[in-house]
């Protein structure tokens, strides 16, 4: 299978997961090997590789993209104490799988700076 492809088929429930929240235009579900109490991956189900790629067409989209995780990040009960957002871009950044993906992660203080 094409890596690139895998949330893709995640978000088709081809490959299945823990979903979080499902609409038509994004797929939410916890990721594999959590970093925190709470670990939620926020994917667009247009496929666009980096967040680099996105372009003036995707301002909405990443737009919405905050607010369904925000509406994800109260419903975890995680949103008081607070959280953190993370996209990973290329290499350095430490992006493993080319689909964009917003990580939502709580459930605990957050260090500073990242490693
Ligand atoms: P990245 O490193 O690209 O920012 O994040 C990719 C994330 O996807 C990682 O946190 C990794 O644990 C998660 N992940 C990779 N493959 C799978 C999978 O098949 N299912 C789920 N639920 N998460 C995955």
């Amino acid at each position: 299978m094409d890596p690139d492809q895998l949330f893709v088929k995640i978000a088709n429930k081809e490959i299945p997961s823990q979903e979080v929240y499902s609409d038509e235009e994004f797929y939410a579900f916890r990721d594999i090997n959590p970093g925190a109490p709470t670990h939620i991956l926020v994917i667009p189900r247009r496929h666009i590789k980096r967040i680099t790629d996105a372009g003036e067409e995707d301002a909405l989209l990443l737009g919405r993209m905050i607010l369904v995780a925000n509406k994800i990040a109260r419903q975890e009960g995680i949103a008081e104490d607070g959280f953190r957002y993370v996209i990973n871009c290329n290499q350095n950044g430490g992006q493993s799988v080319y689909h964009i993906h917003l990580h939502i992660l709580g459930g605990r203080p957050m260090a500073w700076p990242p490693g």
